[in-house]
């Protein structure tokens, strides 16, 4: 299996050297040439593990890496740290099924494809004889750079360097990252949203010249972003394994279709999704789900792009995993159901970073394919309403990112009366967002934000994470907050290089 740009660089890689840069160098993002199928039927798959499920699809697109060496990874990666019946969760509430994602070292789904990236990418630099250390650039919405911080911490031949909106992420968030040790970890506050970080970030990859200067000090760059191929293939296992349990547990007969709803913020989680549908898993709608900064919602209904201020502004939401404008992992979506036509993704991409708007109604194939999507927003008094109602009649516990996708899964079923067994991808643990998941359950102002922690799981009997206990009390490692022009040197100064 070989990766090509979005697009249309001639210049194919492995997986392993996809892995390795992270980003095409054609500013375009690594796909592979074709989706396999599911290599053993879904039958085959009844009984088995999540990490034989995982070995299954990772195998099919990382097929320059050995058994053994798809088996240290996933070995390594997926074990106790993982506190789950297998991983995750699949739990019935109300009328769908959460599949929860967030039981990981940092609580929310992003661990499922960050704690085994560094065992992919590790093993990659060996297959390729890497001899430099490669530093991961990474600007995060709140739950990637926490995750990436910790799946890379003292990883050898490794640094991280996280860029995190300085007022866009919740307390809990914040302080996970800013308190994390590893003599490795950079971290750094921008004064800026998060697509000012992603751009920087893409524009510090780009700039040759800074490049160059690495490579002379025998640095490379890699993303952990969703914009890595070594994120997205990991996430394409749990929908496959939730349809197989789903079928185990005799919710469906094998065949029969479900639906996947997905918050979704750069598109990431819900491509998985589309890809585990390609490579046959059963399903009926794709359901996107957008809070207020709902961009997507817009472009799935009408093939209009538009991230103009005239149109829209960005918004800082109770959802702040979601607050984008630009979502990345949609160019992977119109490279693949355009049939490949990187030289339209091009042309679009570039009138995004120009005019801030594209469209696509001229394209029948994809006008086309956005019909197996549904897509829907819910605003912020919506979600903590949906998350209230939960609570009281179901017990049940939602984080705001799950709220949102629960909002828009109703709202679908209101309008279609469609009644395929759902899944919601249920991706943070509500700890991580007490503030706001206590007041959506009637819970009283506190003082301190972190006091929501205790207090949530005084109520309600939920237990809370490991990763997020006493976290008020953990020291503060990382203090710099920088302006988005001073991204680059940050970079610099986080690698001793002058
Ligand atoms: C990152 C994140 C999302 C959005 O995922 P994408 O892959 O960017 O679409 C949703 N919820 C939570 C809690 C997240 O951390």
């Amino acid at each position: 299996m070989l990766y090509e740009s979005t697009r249309g660089s001639l210049n194919k890689k492995t997986g392993a050297q996809a892995i390795i840069r992270g980003i095409a160098e054609d500013r375009g993002l690594y796909v592979p040439e074709f989706i396999p199928a599911l290599p053993i039927s879904i039958s085959e798959m009844v009984g088995k593990s999540y990490r034989e499920i995982a070995k299954v699809i990772l195998s099919c697109y990382f097929d320059d890496f050995t058994e053994e060496e798809i088996d240290y990874c996933v070995n390594s990666a997926y074990d106790e740290k993982f506190d789950a019946d297998d991983m995750v969760n699949i739990k019935k509430a109300g009328d769908a099924y959460f599949l929860e994602l967030y039981h990981g070292k940092t609580a929310a789904f992003k661990d499922m494809a960050l704690s085994i990236l560094p065992y992919l990418l590790t093993t990659a630099m060996k297959k390729e004889g890497v001899k430099e250390k490669v530093c991961i650039l990474t600007a995060t919405s709140g739950d990637t750079g926490k995750a990436a911080l910790e799946g890379f911490s003292d990883v050898e031949g490794t640094e991280i360097i996280v860029f995190f909106p300085e007022d866009g992420v919740s307390l809990v968030q914040k302080r996970q990252m800013v308190s994390q040790e590893g003599k490795n970890t950079h971290v750094f506050g921008i004064k800026g949203n998060f697509d000012d970080a992603q751009t920087g970030v893409k524009n510090i990859f780009d700039n040759r010249t800074l490049v160059g200067e690495l490579k002379k000090n025998n640095v490379i760059l890699s993303s952990a972003n969703s914009i890595n191929i070594g994120r997205l293939v990991p996430q394409i296992a749990y929908y496959v394994y939730s349809y197989v349990k789903l079928v185990e547990r005799k919710v469906i007969k094998n065949g029969d279709k479900i639906n996947i709803a997905v918050p979704t913020g750069n598109f990431g989680n819900i491509l998985a999704a589309y890809m585990a549908k390609e490579m046959g898993i059963p399903v009926n709608k794709l359901i996107c789900c957008s809070n207020d900064n709902k961009v997507l919602t817009d472009f799935l209904r009408t093939g209009l792009y538009d991230i103009r201020t005239t149109t829209r502004d960005f918004k800082c939401t109770n959802s702040p995993s979601m607050d984008i404008l630009i979502s990345s992992n949609l160019e992977r979506l119109l490279y693949i159901a355009s049939g490949k036509d990187s030289q339209h993704v091009s042309g679009w991409m570039e009138m995004l970073s120009l005019l801030k708007l594209y469209t696509i109604m001229d394209s029948e194939m994809l006008m086309e394919a956005l019909k197996g999507f549904y897509a829907g927003f819910s605003t912020e008094d919506e979600c903590l309403d949906v998350i209230g109602k939960m609570w009281s009649e179901n017990e049940y516990l939602m984080d705001t990112h799950t709220g949102v996708a629960y909002k828009v899964y109703e709202d679908y079923l209101k309008e279609t009366g469609d009644n395929t067994p759902t899944v919601i991808a249920s991706t943070a643990s509500p700890f991580k967002f007490a503030e706001a998941v206590s007041k959506a359950i009637g819970l009283e102002e506190k003082e301190n934000g972190f006091e929501y922690v205790k207090a949530l799981s005084d109520k309600t009997g939920v237990k809370i994470p490991a990763a997020l206990v006493d976290l008020d009390k953990r020291e503060v490692r990382h203090k710099d907050v920088v302006e988005i022009t001073e991204m680059e040197d940050a970079v610099k100064n986080s690698l001793a290089i002058k």
